[in-house]
C-alpha cells in the first residue's frame, strides 16, 4: 500500500470544491472530474415516472436537473444553453436523453398539462355515454 503523501505530482487528484465552487443547494450527485481543478457535474434529485416507449413494455423515465461546472478555458465549448443549470429526461430503455433549457422545461411541463386535461376528459366523455 501507497499512503497518501507518496504521490508525485503526477497522479491526477480529483477535483474538490472550494469557497467559490460549490454546489447548487439541489445537487445530490455530484461527480468530480478526477483532476486537479477540474470539472463538476451537479445532478439534482431524480423522479422516475412509468412510460409506455411504443410497446406495451412500461420503462422509466427520469426528470432531473443538472449543470456542468466547467473552467473558463472551457466556456464556449458547447452551446450556450448546456453551459447554464438544465433539465434531463432521461429514458435508458431507449438508449435516448433531452437536455432542455429550463424555459423549454416549462413549455413541455405545460404542454403535458394541457394534453393530460384533454386527454382526461375524453375519457371522461367516453366513459358516460357508454
Ligand atoms: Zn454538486
Amino acid at each position: 500500500m501507497v499512503s497518501d503523501d507518496d504521490h508525485d505530482d503526477d497522479i491526477e487528484v480529483p477535483s474538490r470544491h472550494s469557497r467559490t465552487r460549490g454546489c447548487p443547494d439541489w445537487c445530490v450527485q455530484c461527480m468530480h472530474e478526477p483532476v486537479r481543478d477540474g470539472a463538476f457535474w451537479h445532478r439534482g434529485p431524480a423522479t422516475t415516472i412509468s412510460v409506455y416507449g411504443g410497446t406495451t413494455r412500461p420503462i422509466p423515465l427520469t426528470i432531473r436537473a443538472g449543470y456542468m461546472d466547467k473552467l473558463p478555458k472551457d466556456w464556449g465549448t458547447e452551446p450556450a444553453d448546456l453551459e447554464k443549470p438544465y433539465v434531463t429526461m432521461d429514458v435508458p430503455d431507449e438508449g435516448r436523453m433531452f437536455t432542455l433549457t429550463p424555459a423549454a422545461a416549462y413549455e413541455v411541463a405545460a404542454a403535458l398539462i394541457s394534453a393530460a386535461d384533454a386527454a382526461n376528459a375524453a375519457h371522461r366523455a367516453a366513459t358516460q355515454a357508454a
